[in-house]
């Protein structure tokens, strides 16, 4: 099997291979049970096209517009080292003779994070018996995804960290169809280059071609390619010649997988202390968005079971300064704002909420953007700053509890269920309210979720008043904070 060529993507037309998806109008949609494998397939296959593809700007447009022919795939594919993305070299290497090379089960590839003995990094999985044999075809979207996800230190002597760092927040072009989503994930070249700004000879082979060694990984001197499919493992899996139904795609094939052997690489990409301490440098992985310190850069994570995508959805497109830090966005969507396609377009933020070793959530959010996205940007932040606005006075109005002279923690523990019940029910009015930014002018985008956001604002805070009308002192002192709340 060739990832350039053959059928190995799970679709709701069944299995089919990348030229298809890229070169027809059927309206393929990718089915994977796990909707951080549907979020890895997006980026691999967008990966992948990246290489078929070697595609500048202008011709990028070109594809998004007019499409692709079967005929300039082939003739693409003609000019690459197809052989590179075989399946049976596919971001695997060898380790050496004397490594240990330990096996697990293929369990602990599903969440992008090794389980370790940490009992909630399995916590994806209401039960653990749902993915215990995969297909062939799928061991490579659980094999990216542990090397774009995973952390080191948290696993001890067996651990090593991507090239994103540990559990990355993603941010992607969704498009109307999953041609459209691959093309606009799909790196330009020229822009690229440009943006990057890699040594001349930046290695451009892919890491299990030209081997890692051990020391710094140098950022610029890992070329495109190299990057895209980045190792922090040797990694290698046992095709079993048992049939099975896969645990992931669903499908049936005549071969399975249910174990697997890994090694780590020993060096330090610059998304690990080691590799910042060195002067590694960054990587600019395409759909990482990143934080810049002055100690450093660090990809941006979702730390927090209550974290919500929306609160730092402007940073994502425009950036931020703060005064400790900078907020960047991905390049993708740097690339993607320079290109503005004609379309309308979704970004889709997605990623692994996780605590130290252990996953405790996902994050799988989708939001409308505006098709001409530096022109119209200021349609989607004004709606994330009417949030933000809200969510502040909601805090301030909710801290007049503090002045009643209660115990600290009881107080704090009030607000912080408020504060949380706002913040994720904000989530789906700001979704709501940009589902309309192609039709409606700023003001009245901002006037809809003002209005929705107070309403809920006031609710909870209602609620809260409601919950402690018979405390006197507390309920005072809520009535005293609705000056902060309702006065506008
Ligand atoms: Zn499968």
């Amino acid at each position: 099997m060739n990832l350039l060529k053959d059928e190995f993507v799970s679709t709701n037309k069944g299995k089919v291979s990348l030229k298809a998806i890229l070169t027809s109008d059927e309206d393929y949609q990718l089915q994977y049970y796990f909707d951080e494998i549907q979020l890895a397939m997006l980026q691999l296959l967008s990966s992948l096209t990246t290489v078929v593809l070697q595609a500048t700007v202008s011709e990028l447009k070109g594809y998004l517009k007019n499409g692709l022919r079967p005929e300039q795939y082939d003739a693409k594919l003609e000019r690459i080292e197809a052989d590179w993305f075989e399946a049976d070299c596919f971001m695997q290497s060898k380790p050496p003779k004397s490594a240990k090379w330990p096996d697990a089960p293929i369990t602990k590839l599903l969440s992008g994070i090794e389980c370790g003995t940490s009992p909630n990094a399995i916590g994806l999985f209401s039960d653990m018996e749902k993915a215990k044999v995969v297909c062939p075809d799928c061991i490579h979207g659980l094999n990216y995804n542990l090397h774009m996800n995973i952390k080191g230190e948290c696993f001890g002597p067996t651990g090593a960290t991507g090239i994103r760092g540990g559990g990355a927040i993603s941010t992607l072009i969704s498009g109307s169809s999953l041609k459209e989503t691959l093309l606009s994930n799909s790196v330009a070249v020229d822009f690229f280059t440009n943006y990057a700004q890699l040594d001349d000879d930046a290695d451009m082979n892919p890491m299990w071609v030209t081997l890692l060694l051990g020391g710094v990984y140098q950022a610029q001197k890992i070329g495109l390619v190299r990057g895209l499919f980045a190792l922090a493992y040797h990694i290698g899996f046992t095709i079993e010649d048992a049939p099975c139904t896969c645990d992931v795609c669903g499908l049936h094939s005549k071969k399975s997988v249910t174990m697997f052997n890994r090694e780590k690489y020993t060096g330090s990409y610059g998304s690990t202390k080691n590799g910042r301490d060195t002067g590694a440098g960054w990587w600019p992985h395409p759909y990482t968005p990143r934080t810049i310190k002055d100690d450093g850069t660090y990809a941006i994570c979702a730390r927090d079971q209550n974290w919500s995508s929306w609160q730092e959805l402007g940073s994502y497109i425009v950036g931020k300064e703060t005064d400790k830090a900078m907020v960047e966005p991905a390049f993708i969507i740097k690339q993607y704002q320079h290109m503005t396609n004609p379309k309308q377009t979704n970004l889709l933020i997605g990623g692994n909420i996780a605590d130290q070793g252990s996953i405790t959530g996902r994050i799988y959010d989708l939001y409308s953007m505006p098709s001409s996205l530096s022109k119209q940007l200021s349609r989607v932040t004004q709606v994330v700053d009417a949030g933000l606005e809200q969510k502040e006075r909601l805090s301030k109005a909710l801290n007049k509890m503090f002045g009643v002279g209660y115990d600290k923690n009881f107080v704090g523990g009030i607000k912080e269920h408020a504060m949380q019940r706002f913040t994720s029910n904000a989530q789906q009015i700001i979704q709501t309210t940009l589902l309309d930014v192609e039709r409606k002018e700023a003001t009245q985008l901002r006037k809809e979720a003002v209005e929705a956001l107070k309403q809920e604002a006031e609710r909870i805070y209602q609620n809260v008043q409601r919950k402690y009308q018979h405390d006197l002192p507390l309920f005072k002192a809520l009535v005293k904070g609705e000056v902060a709340l309702y006065k506008h």
